[in-house]
Order: structure tokens, then sequence, then C-alpha cells
């Protein structure tokens, strides 16, 4: 098999496709009756859009748009809450989606919130745990921006729980990772209550 690195969209549609034809099959679906003809395709084209992560680099996307900032930020917070996810969890391939917030102290450098949402689906268009996502999400900012310090909160609903009925209905997941000076538990709850402003 052809290095699926080097693989055109098309061709990764194509034999994805098949997979989804067969996994209509074993369901024990008709994939030839009218309504499923054109789902293996249409199937293969949205998980390849929804893990377009992986064929992205986050902290190009960063780097793409760094403001300088004139003034310094005087260790004030710059926050931007309410960024949309959507992302799937890596053990069984179902999505869990929510709100991701993020704040950091700038020591130079901003960036806009249009590239913090990218940075955001540049990481959650992959198969994902809500944990690792806030992590990684946080040491990129940390990395490309150097900040005095970063922190993401994350609140999410899993469908792997709320379909299976394990958890009750609406339950949502909250995780949080932080760097720099937002290791002070006073600058954490700073922004807490900058979120808690609504
Ligand atoms: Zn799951």
């Amino acid at each position: 098999m052809q290095d699926i690195e080097s693989l055109s969209d098309e061709r990764r549609v194509e034999l994805l496709a098949k997979h989804y034809k067969a996994i209509l099959e074993l369901l024990g679906e008709d994939p030839s009756r009218e309504g499923l003809l054109k789902t293996p395709c249409r199937a293969a084209r949205a998980m390849l859009a929804l893990t377009a992560g992986y064929r992205q680099s986050p902290e190009e996307i960063l780097r793409s748009a760094l403001f300088k900032e004139e003034y310094g930020s005087r260790g004030q917070i710059v926050v931007a809450r309410d960024i949309e996810f959507y992302s799937f969890c890596e053990h069984h391939i179902l999505p869990f989606f929510g709100k991701v917030h993020i704040g950091y102290i700038p020591t130079g450098y901003v960036t806009g919130l249009s590239k913090l949402a990218r940075l955001v689906d540049a990481f959650a268009r992959r198969l994902q745990l809500q944990e690792r996502l806030t992590l990684e999400i946080c040491e990129a900012l940390q990395k490309t921006l150097a900040p005095e310090g970063a922190i993401v909160m994350m609140e999410s609903r899993h469908l792997c729980m709320q379909m299976r009925g394990v958890e009750k209905q609406g339950t949502v997941t909250t995780t949080c990772s932080y760097t720099g000076v937002f290791e002070d538990i006073a600058r954490r709850e700073e922004f807490f209550s900058m979120l808690a402003r609504r």
C-alpha cells in the first residue's frame, strides 16, 4: 500500500468509502438501497474533513498572525471565551463538543481571535481525549506566543457517554491546563472570575 501521507484527498475518500460500505453491510444494512447509495462516499468526505487537524500545523497557524504588542500587557490577561469546538473521542470515535476558553498574559506578542479558533480546530479535528486536547492547545500557546502564562479551560459533552446512557443527559466534563504565572491559584481565579462575568 502507498504511503498514507502521500495519498490525495480523492484517493483517501475512495478507500475510506469502501470501508464504510463494508461497515453498513456488517451492521445489517443494504448499501445498495437508494438512500444509502452515496452514504459511504459522504461519510468518508465528512470524516476526512472532521479529522483535517492531522494535516495541519497548529503552531504555523498561530505564527501566521503574531502582532507585536506595543504597550505591553502590564500583566493583564487577554481572554478569548466561548470558542466552539467539535472533536471525536479516541475510544469510541463518537463526538465530544463544547466550548474552550483561553487566557494568556502576553510578553510582547498577541494573536487574533480567529487564529485562536483555528488553533483549537487544528487540535480538535483529530481523535482526541479532552484532557490531551486541553493540554495541547495550552502548550502550543506557550511555545508560540511565549506569554507569561497561558490557561485553557474546556467544557464539553461526550456523546459516547450520553448516547450509551453511561451519564445522565447534559453532564458537562470540564478540564483545565495552564502554564507559567497561572501556576499561581490567584491568577487562575482571576481568569475564572473574568469568565463568570458574562
Ligand atoms: Zn468515548
